[in-house]
């Protein structure tokens, strides 16, 4: 049962604001996100209809979240008929019920990625501009920037500066032509159609104001142009329309988001009531403190003053380690010993990161010790289809009689072996009773292959022999990867077929941390070999979760591990924040980004700001990139932080018996970090 005695007053008069549009603006960890589920459920209690209920989130773990919440609150029943979705699948549902009135068909396709690829590159090749594999990713990402910002194929101006752009002039246009045709619809045409929709059937727009009477938004920091048009038009007239947000988590700039639809909304909803909310819940003083000290340095944004009377806690441990695997190892040590000593779940604590490969080394570490854990918004390490297609080739190389691995890579990356011929292959194979390796090796001998064909397969079988050869040199093991994969050209094969060069960048790193577990297992073993390496690698293989039972994973009692951006909205009692340098936070970003520092230190904020009472900060002093070790600094971030709120370690072994030269040392790292960036 929910009670409106268990709010602060400015989070009850949130919560009781039923009539007119609310902008419920604070900082992390202040009560927004419960300020919904209490509105929902303070809502029904007042005898509003479910079905005038909606609420709108980023992700749909954060959906299904607040479904339970208000569920556990008000109970099944009085849920049901609400709508508590993200923005996509609000989407989907408008269309699924009315996009016959833009010309498509009920049943339309959703487009993904690869699909939308393959268009673009068709489009490309019929007007001959293909000259290059980036070049489809370069016209998706414009045309997916476009439809974000509510730009129509036949309103894209090229502009000048940019080659590309009279490239995404021509074919934007035939893109949404062909979908059309194949009755299908992207991701970003989700949102611009439904917009579409309601701007030209006033019916319509109706319909849906009048449905949704009361509309709340979290997150709200992150909306892009599309998705606030859509909110204003469903908003309409009466506008009950609540939105929770804080300018200081904004981290999708680089999506569209864009922080002026903050700004703007007293503007464009003049009679907003407004509501700070100042306390925080969720983390102990010496958490916040370290992170309002980090955030005060961004220049644009609302001043806010966040409090607790938690008291101040333990303090924040910056642990300096040797390199990645010494940090691993490290968060494995704290995981014990917290565990231990506080008598915690393994659900209690969370690794975040910057970026998704740098769960590798943790993955590995976690499952040497057989932690459970659980990868929100990324798949295990070893499961992803870049990472099981170079091992399907290793493990080919170690025994061509693995047919299941063979084929998996026979064609990939695609070298002229068509889908019929590999099916001649196969039955020739099972009717002469040879196995498949053999039947390549004389590929002639089978019925209607064609030279072209029978050439691909040589050289194939040649490759595959090459390097049989080469990984039979144990010493040169971590080379030999090195120059299979430039061989194979599989980055290239990556860049080609991802629409998101974000997402294929993001690929190819993690193809080159396979190198990096080559080289650890290198420095583990006495006696390395492929077979080994592979069989390290098989190990990794043996999940000890359900496999894609992603409801039995969330109840596992498991240590989590995503990136800083999928941890929005979320909270956890200890957190690890890992790769404090400089290149991972701040990150280095790509041509496609520009670079900007507020945002990133907006991303530390977040992460600083999901503990509740312990927070562990980790930086390795080196690090390895192609197997080799590089030097790293230390994040300009952390010498935002006071000393007072940090305990400082390097991790190393003690050297010294006096505890004091050891925390002096320690120290003057620490005090270098300031002078480095000249602060
Ligand atoms: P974020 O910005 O990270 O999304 P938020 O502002 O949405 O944070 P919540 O997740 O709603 O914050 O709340 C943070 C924590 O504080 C939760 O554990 C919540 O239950 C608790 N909390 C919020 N308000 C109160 C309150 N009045 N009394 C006790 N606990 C509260
Ligand atoms: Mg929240």
């Amino acid at each position: 049962m929910f009670d409106l005695n268990s709010l602060n007053p400015q989070q009850r008069e949130a919560v009781t604001h039923n009539k007119g549009s609310l902008l419920l603006l604070a900082g992390a960890g202040s009560g927004k996100t419960r300020v919904i589920t209490c509105r929902i459920a303070h809502l029904r209690q007042q005898g509003v209809p479910a079905e005038q209920i909606l609420a709108v989130t980023f992700t749909n773990k954060a959906a299904r979240e607040m479904a339970e919440r208000v569920q556990e609150m008000i109970g099944r029943s009085s849920a049901k008929g609400m709508v508590i979705a993200t923005f996509h699948s609000l989407c989907v549902r408008i269309l699924k019920t009315h996009i016959n009135r833009l010309g498509f068909k009920k049943n339309f396709s959703i487009y993904a990625a690869a699909d939308q690829q393959r268009l673009v590159r068709d489009l490309l090749r019929e007007i001959g501009a293909e000259n290059g594999s980036s070049d489809a990713d370069q016209v998706l990402w414009r045309i997916s920037s476009a439809k974000n910002h509510l730009i129509f194929p036949d309103q894209y101006q090229p502009d000048g500066r940019d080659p590309i752009s009279s490239l995404v002039a021509t074919i934007y246009p035939r893109y949404q032509k062909s979908l059309k045709a194949f009755n299908a619809v992207d991701f970003d045409d989700l949102l611009m159609f439904t917009v579409q929709l309601l701007e030209q059937y006033p019916d319509l727009q109706k319909h849906y104001c009048e449905r949704f009477q009361y509309q709340m938004v979290d997150e709200y920091q992150d909306t892009n142009p599309v998705q606030y048009r859509l909110l204003k038009l469903l908003a309409g007239g009466h506008s009950n329309l609540c939105v929770v947000g804080d300018d200081d988590q904004s981290i999708y700039a680089f999506r569209g988001a864009d922080i002026a639809n903050i700004l703007d909304f007293e503007h464009d909803f003049p009679d907003t009531k407004v509501i700070k909310l100042e306390q925080n819940y969720r983390s102990t003083g010496n958490i916040l403190a370290a992170a309002n000290a980090v955030i005060k340095n961004n220049q644009k944004r609302k001043e806010k003053v966040l409090w607790t009377d938690s008291g101040a806690g333990a303090k924040i441990e910056y642990l300096l380690c040797e390199d990645g695997e010494d940090e691993a190892r490290q968060v494995m040590e704290k995981i014990h010993a917290e565990k231990y000593r506080r008598n915690l779940n393994y659900g209690d604590f969370a690794i975040l990161y910057r970026t998704n490969s740098q769960s590798r080394a943790f993955e590995e570490q976690l499952r040497y010790e057989n932690i459970p854990y659980v990868l929100i918004g990324g798949q295990q390490f070893f499961d992803r289809k870049e990472i099981k297609d170079v091992v399907a080739y290793l493990k080919t190389i170690q025994n061509p009689a693995d047919e299941v691995n063979l084929l998996r890579i026979l064609n990939y990356p695609k070298r002229g072996i068509g889908e019929s011929s590999i099916d001649r292959i196969i039955r020739y194979s099972s009717d002469k009773n040879i196995s498949l390796w053999n039947v390549l090796q004389q590929v002639n001998q089978v019925p209607e292959m064609n030279d072209r064909t029978a050439t691909a397969c040589g050289s194939f079988v040649d490759l595959i022999q090459r390097y049989r050869k080469h990984f039979k040199q144990p010493l040169r093991l971590l080379e030999t990867l090195q120059e299979f994969l430039i061989e194979l050209k599989l980055a290239a094969e990556i860049y080609r077929q991802e629409k998101d060069p974000q997402v294929a960048k993001r690929r190819v790193e993690n193809q080159e941390e396979l190198l990096n577990s080559m080289s650890v297992y290198l420095e583990r073993t006495p006696q390395p070999d492929l077979a080994g390496f592979l069989d390290r690698i098989s190990l990794f293989d043996d999940e000890n979760l359900g496999k894609n039972d992603k409801e039995s994973k969330l109840k596992l009692d498991a240590v989590t591990l995503m990136s800083l951006h999928s941890s929005k909205g979320l909270e956890f009692p200890v957190v690890f924040l890992t790769g404090m340098e400089e290149g991972f936070l701040p990150h280095k970003k790509s041509i496609y980004e520009t670079f900007d520092i507020d945002e990133e230190r907006r991303l530390c904020y977040v992460g600083i700001t999901r503990a509740k009472q312990q927070l562990f900060l980790l930086g390795a002093q080196q690090r390895r990139k192609y197997g080799k070790l590089e030097q790293r600094e230390a994040s300009r971030f952390l010498s935002e932080i006071p000393e007072d709120l940090l305990q400082k370690s390097t991790g190393e072994k003690p050297r010294s018996s006096n505890p004091d030269e050891e925390a002096a040392s320690a120290n003057s790292f620490f005090d270098n970090i300031g002078q480095m960036f000249g602060d």
